[in-house]
């Protein structure tokens, strides 16, 4: 199988986690809704393609969102072993309850940078969202879980157009005040740029938050993801979110590309010698069968190029 020479970059991490989120944000946003036995195996086979982060499901109201809808049936399906972690998205109360009843370790709560995704998405105001989060991430971490937060519409938000840095930096700051662990910054509609990435993530380090907590979302919908994580790298950033194959369009733009498929990014990583460990043959073959069980093709470029 071809594969990239290695050329490390001295100014970049050594090691980066990916973080996977197909069998979430992936299917998520498919139209055709998988069976739990597939999602299982799925998950199974980026666990053995060596992805150590998997986002499971999301605990929303099952009638939101069909697609996720048998998270009670799928999580005690997944191997506890070999330290995988297997993180859960929980929108509310109810969904860190169900979280706890399912003896999940670890949860993300989904928070918006503007006012009009918030309403959206959250049904709630900008500032409404601190206080619903606040409860859920304090219990949570109570109970010993570990919380990472979401923050969308990051680069651009496509009812408000330009989002100022500094409310970013604002909304991401207060999610890690709540006591997230983790702030994964988020390209929705994927208008950002290289500059724009550093500026952002610079301007949390002027606030002194460790770039040591912030991962990166980015979407491929303009062609930009992978030189928006090259610029997040060269920040300092070492947790990339994707999903396997580019699974999931985007549902805020009228585009199939959405989320970065974590085969062109393990392609790059790989080239640059930073470690991931991930076997990006195992993955491919994965994003090929799971391309089979929806009915469409992976947009992944590198998929596209290995599977001739
Ligand atoms: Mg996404």
């Amino acid at each position: 199988m071809p594969a990239p020479l290695r050329v490390v970059d001295a100014g970049l991490p050594a090691q980066v986690t990916v973080y996977e989120v197909g069998p979430r944000d992936g299917l998520q946003n498919e139209s055709t809704v998988v069976s739990t036995d597939v999602k299982t195996e799925f998950i199974r086979r980026l666990a053995d393609a060596g992805l150590s982060v998997i986002e499971a499901t999301s605990l929303v109201r099952p009638e939101w969102v069909p697609q996720l809808a048998d998270a009670e049936q799928l999580m005690p399906l997944l191997d506890p072993g070999r330290g995988v972690r297997y993180p859960v998205l929980v929108p509310n109360r109810r969904g860190l309850d169900r979280a706890l009843g399912l003896g999940v370790e670890e949860i993300a709560v989904f928070g918006s940078a503007t006012e009009t995704f918030a309403r959206r998405n959250l049904n709630r105001g900008f500032e409404e969202q601190f206080e619903m989060f606040a409860p859920v991430v304090a219990d949570a971490t109570d109970a010993g879980l570990r919380v990472r937060a979401y923050l969308s519409m990051c680069f651009g938000d496509p009812w408000e157009g330009e989002v100022p840095i500094a409310q970013v930096v604002l909304a991401g700051q207060r999610l890690l005040d709540l006591g997230a662990r983790e702030l994964s910054l988020g390209d929705t509609i994927g208008v950002g740029t290289p500059g724009h990435v550093s500026a952002l993530i610079n301007a949390f380090g002027d606030v002194d938050v460790d770039v040591g907590s912030l991962a990166v979302h980015f979407h491929d919908t303009y062609g930009q993801a992978l030189a928006n994580t090259l610029a997040a790298l060269q920040c300092g950033v070492s947790t990339v979110d994707s999903s396997a194959g580019g699974l999931g369009g985007c549902p805020y733009a009228e585009s199939a590309t959405g989320n970065l498929a974590t085969e062109d990014l393990v392609w790059m990583l790989d080239g640059l010698g930073i470690e991931t460990g991930v076997d990006i043959g195992a993955l491919v073959a994965t994003s090929i069968w799971m391309a089979g069980r929806l009915g469409r093709p992976s947009p992944s470029r590198v998929v596209q190029a290995l599977a001739r």
